[in-house]
């Protein structure tokens, strides 16, 4: 599946006048394995990119067929891209846990004092799962009446 989508027309200012910026991929579907023990500067990394693109520049085609000639910059991320710039684990979108396998883990640790939350966590990946786990952590560390008496006080409650 390539996703494809052009946050410029939802807030000019991410490109300048006259442009637009389109974002595709493939939503964590590339295998790290591949890419792995390359080295970025190298040309067989270059190569790898390119042609790895290609699927996502044929599917932009099929929306706009002339996309290709009218580019001014065109950037293609990879799984060692997301690792370096995002510092993820193995480039990935998130930890892996198949339905039915495992559950993630929730926000307390053996650590005393320790909590967590985030994509590694219960609910999992993606935002709205990240931002429910740190609600689910707040709630887990502060009881309903500390909610109420927290909404009472900034004018809330
Ligand atoms: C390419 C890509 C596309 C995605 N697209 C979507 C999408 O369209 N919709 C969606 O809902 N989700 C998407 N996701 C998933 C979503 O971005 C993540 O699930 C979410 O950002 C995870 O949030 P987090 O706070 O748990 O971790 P992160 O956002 O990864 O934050 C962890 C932070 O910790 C920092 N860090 C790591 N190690 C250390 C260290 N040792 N010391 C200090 N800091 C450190 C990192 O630099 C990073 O800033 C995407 C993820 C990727 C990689």
């Amino acid at each position: 599946m390539v996703l494809i989508s052009i946050p410029s027309l939802l807030d000019r200012s991410l490109a300048p006048s006259g442009k637009h910026v389109i974002h595709a991929y493939t939503p964590g579907n590339e295998p790290y394995a591949r890419w792995e023990r390359l080295d970025r500067r190298s040309a067989e990394y270059e190569e790898l990119k390119q042609a790895r693109s290609l699927g996502m520049w044929q599917a932009l085609e099929r929306v706009i067929p002339d996309v290709r000639s009218r580019c001014e910059v065109t950037l293609v991320g990879t799984p060692l891209t997301h690792e370096r710039f995002l510092r993820r684990h193995r480039g990935s979108y998130g930890p892996a846990i198949a339905a039915g396998e495992a559950l993630f883990p929730g926000a307390r640790t053996p650590l005393k004092g320790l909590w967590c939350c985030g994509d590694s966590t219960f609910p999992g990946i993606g935002l709205p799962a990240v931002a429910a786990s740190s609600l689910i952590t707040a709630n887990t560390l502060a009881s309903l009446p500390q909610h109420w008496a927290m909404l009472k006080r900034i004018g809330m409650g």
